[in-house]
């Protein structure tokens, strides 16, 4: 049977088209083919409408070899996939008995009875199999057209469709085997992208194998290394793990984590490999450094808590800042950052404790203490304290989430007893 070169994948829905609900699904279908070497040559958003809907189907399926969609397998009036699966491949639609009795038992297992509207989700086109969700009510579609076009729909919520096309649609995918794509990706955070493209120099070069490019975000500028072409794939991974080495010498200590991992997920680890344990005092961040920390499953070996000393009166009150240094330094100071860490790691008994006091903006700022002013300090016990100053650029939301990973990246650096002037740093502040 012909492989699968070429993809396109379709999301359907109202609230896609009209700005309401992001489209989160075709950026992750386009990397998971992307992954297994299909070539995806076109993303569709299409509103409820089953003749665009087929329309569509008629266009894409002249173009490409696999066709993913996902959303409008709903229960509804303006769930219109099944029908429109039906017009394109011109056929009827039939109830799928098994569809039927899972949907019935979802309905069961959780009391109640199947509501009558359910019972449409269990039709399918005549010579299309239906897949099981295991996780919702929508059954997915599975079609072959006349020209040997694979049709995979799937149900919008990402936590349905996820799992679905892992375990039903992912098996039905042949991805050419003529074809190996390798990829890496190193994550840095301290240099900005220009500083990690200058570094990295010829090594990004349009033409070089495998290739190498960068994309940021918020602070983290990510490498990806990729290998494309023909020959083994023993021969592709050397290549890819040759350059990672290289781009890993050149960026030293600014490379925190690869593939999935995240600021956080790291500095979890690193915590829990060293049995340290970490604590908060927060200003301006309000609270996030302690959310995004907490996202990590298991936080709780490493995180004991902390303070949100939003107000002057609250630093003093909840972490002992003394109201002479905030009457004559102010709140964003060095010295007021140092006695709210200094403050928290000795009230905690934690070993760090990091502490973030600055003007998020977009009001409050002065000559003397702008926007996007922010102090940042780490105190841990038998050992002087870090205190910096960044500047940081952008809106309010930019500010306050790049305070939090610079924080994060502070402890890093503490932790692999290293040190490196960070992205923002104003080391000339006193
Ligand atoms: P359901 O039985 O849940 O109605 P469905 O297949 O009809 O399944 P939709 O009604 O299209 O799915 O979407 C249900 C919800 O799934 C949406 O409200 C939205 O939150 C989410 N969703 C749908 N499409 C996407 C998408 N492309 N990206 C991210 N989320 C999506
Ligand atoms: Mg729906």
């Amino acid at each position: 049977m012909p492989s699968h070169r070429t993809a396109a994948v379709i999301s359907i829905g109202d609230e896609l088209v009209l700005g309401q609900t992001l489209d989160t699904n075709t950026r992750w279908l386009a990397s998971r083919l992307t992954d297994l070497g299909v070539r995806v040559v076109e993303h569709a958003t299409v509103e409820d409408d089953a003749q665009r809907l087929a329309a569509l189907f008629a266009r894409l399926s002249a173009e490409v070899d696999l066709l993913l969609t996902t959303g409008g397998l709903g229960p509804t009036a303006d769930d219109l996939t099944r029908t429109a699966l039906a017009a394109f491949l011109n056929e009827r639609l039939v109830t799928d008995e098994a569809s039927l009795a899972e949907i019935r038992a979802w309905f069961e297992g959780r009391g109640r009875a199947m509501p009558e509207t359910n019972s449409v989700q269990a039709l399918r086109p005549e010579s299309a199999r239906s897949l099981t969700n295991p996780n919702g009510t929508a059954p997915g579609l599975l079609a072959t057209d006349p020209r040997g076009v694979l049709i995979a729909c799937m149900p919008g919520p990402p936590h349905e469709m996820k799992p679905m096309f892992e375990a039903s649609v992912l098996p039905e995918i042949r991805p050419p085997d003529d074809r190996t794509i390798v990829t890496r990706v190193l994550h840095t955070f301290g240099y900005g992208e220009s500083e990690v493209a200058s570094r990295l120099g010829e090594l990004m070069a349009r033409t070089a194998s495998p290739s190498v490019g960068t994309t940021a975000s918020t602070g983290v500028v990510s490498v990806r290394i990729r290998h494309e072409g023909e020959g083994s794939c023993e021969d592709a991974e050397l290549a890819v793990e040759r350059m990672a080495e290289t781009v890993r010498d050149k960026l030293g200590v600014a490379v925190f984590a690869e593939g999935s991992r995240t600021l956080e997920e790291m500095i979890v680890g690193v915590l829990r490999e060293r049995r340290d344990t970490l604590a908060v005092v927060e200003s301006c961040t309000g609270g996030m450094l302690g959310q995004t920390l907490t996202m990590v499953p298991g936080a709780s070996d490493v995180f004991v808590g902390g303070w949100i000393t939003y107000s002057n009166e609250q630093k003093t009150k909840l972490v002992g800042v003394s109201k002479e240094t905030l009457e004559a330094h102010g709140a964003v100071s060095r010295q007021c950052c140092h006695e709210m860490a200094a403050g928290g790691l000795e009230r905690s008994d934690a070993d760090h404790c990091l502490a973030i006091t600055g003007v998020a903006g977009p009001g409050g700022g002065t000559d003397e203490k702008p926007v996007g002013m922010v102090w940042i300090g780490l105190a841990s016990r038998g050992m002087k304290p870090d205190i910096r100053c960044f500047r940081f650029k952008g809106p309010r939301d930019i500010v306050r989430l790049w305070s939090a990973r610079t924080a994060m990246a502070m402890l890093r650096l503490r932790m692999i007893n290293t040190t490196m002037k960070l992205l923002g740093e104003d080391a000339d502040a006193r």
